[in-house]
């Protein structure tokens, strides 16, 4: 008879170093004596946009199956003792949370559905985490103000619930001694990996910016991460990779790259801090500002939001400038301040005409005054009206998203997309 138990763990790296799916990593090793893990370890990314996260905001949950009831006590002290010693308690924003859940019913199933998915859309009090624990009496370890309980509980909710989209990472980690010096990864093996499985893998590779992604350039543990869509396709990435001597290495199940994070609604229900898909008609010409930043900005309904492209997104500066008043689009990115950070954009319609003063002796007719009309400064001739012209536009309906150097962790590159998804 085997004995399952879901660990969750949340909030035990910092911006210095470390990182919750090393921790992870590790004690997938020091729990195989008690019994096997059940699917893939889960790495969940919770809502990018809270502020107290450390870095990727990634969350980790492991299904196991025990040999035996009487280790139940030791798991748990083997996870305890393990954040104990790995976590990085020294950083105000460290603040870890683990959760064991041992038995499970219907009405926790669906209560943890919801919790687990508005960690990743919403903000959530630590009460709420709190409260959810004691309800079916899950028990759990908290760390100083224990605000990783809410991400532990929402990973192990994952675990027990089930992702409906989800994707791979294999992640590769750097032996002890190197952690903190430059990575050792043979150029010309990642290239040929990245075009061996694309697109069952991505970001591996930035073509468009000449830039190898897969690889963090922090003092974490981190050799490399290959994302993709199956096991057999990060692993035939992984083999092909000539780099310095991994550690170990972990495929993680995860909700990276699933747009997970994104609601859909309109822009009068845009609250801070969230995700969004939203529709609209551009109602101000794009603007550059200082910092190489692109902004537009779109109305519905009465209601307007402004857009940034922001300077790190490249060439996909160049698409958001071509956009005219007009135009109607759909922006999917995080709102912060009131306004929309760009993670993808969709063309939905482009104007196709625009009013301009008419032609006359081979030159265009001067406004002569409002209501008077047009009149030619060489014949005098007068016209009433201005004239619909065709516009030449040089882009086209369609989506369009930041390059691989910029996605963030939870946006869903356009190579998922199956063809005629919208
Ligand atoms: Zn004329």
């Amino acid at each position: 008879m085997n004995y399952p138990m879901i660990i969750g763990i949340d909030d035990t790296d910092s911006k210095e170093g470390m990182c919750t799916t090393y921790l992870a990593a590790v004690l997938i090793e020091r729990l195989k004596i008690y019994g096997t893990i059940r699917d893939y370890p889960l790495l969940i990314r919770l809502n990018p946009n809270i502020k107290y996260k450390t870095r990727g905001n990634a969350a980790i949950a492991l299904s196991l199956e025990l040999n035996r009831i009487k280790d139940v006590q030791n798991v748990k002290q083997t996870v305890i003792a393990a954040v104990e010693e790995m976590a990085v308690f020294s950083d105000e924003n460290t603040n870890p949370g683990i959760v064991f859940i041992e038995r499970e019913c219907n009405e926790m199933k669906s209560d943890l559905a919801l919790f687990s998915l508005r960690a990743v859309r919403d903000v959530l009090k630590i009460s709420e985490a709190e409260n959810m624990l004691v309800k079916y009496g899950i028990s759990k370890r908290g760390f100083k103000n224990k605000r990783g309980l809410i991400g532990a509980l929402a990973a192990a909710g994952f675990a027990l619930t089930g992702l409906s989209d989800f994707t791979y990472e294999l992640i590769a980690y750097r032996e002890k001694k190197r952690w903190g010096i430059s990575r050792d990864i043979d150029r010309n093996s990642v290239l040929a990996a990245d075009s061996a499985t694309f697109p069952d893998t991505w970001d591996t590779v930035d073509h468009e910016n000449e830039r190898i992604v897969f690889a963090p350039h922090s003092p974490d543990p981190i050799l490399f991460g290959i994302r993709g869509n199956s096991e057999s396709a990060v692993r035939a990435a992984f083999s092909m990779i000539k780099s310095e001597p991994v550690e170990r290495y972990v495929i993680y199940k995860t909700n990276q790259n699933t747009d997970m994070h994104l609601i859909d609604t309109r822009i009068d229900e845009v609250a801070n801090d969230r995700s969004y898909i939203l529709k609209g008609k551009v109602s101000k010409d794009p603007i550059s500002i200082e910092g190489g930043h692109v902004i537009i900005k779109i109305s519905d309904n009465g209601a307007a939001i402004e857009c940034v492209a922001f300077e790190p997104t490249k060439g996909f500066r160049n698409v958001i400038r071509k956009l005219m008043i007009g135009d109607n689009v759909t922006v999917y990115g995080s709102v912060k301040d009131g306004t929309m950070n760009l993670e993808k954009i969709r063309i939905d319609s482009l104007i196709q005409k625009e009013l301009r003063n008419p032609i006359c002796c081979g030159k265009r007719m001067k406004s002569r005054g409002k209501g008077q009309g047009f009149g030619c400064p060489k014949c005098g001739a007068i016209r009433k009206e201005q004239e619909i012209e065709p516009l030449e536009r040089n882009i086209q309906t369609g989506f369009y998203e930041v390059p691989p150097c910029a996605r963030r962790h939870l946006a869903k590159p356009l190579v998922r997309f199956r063809c005629h998804e919208t």
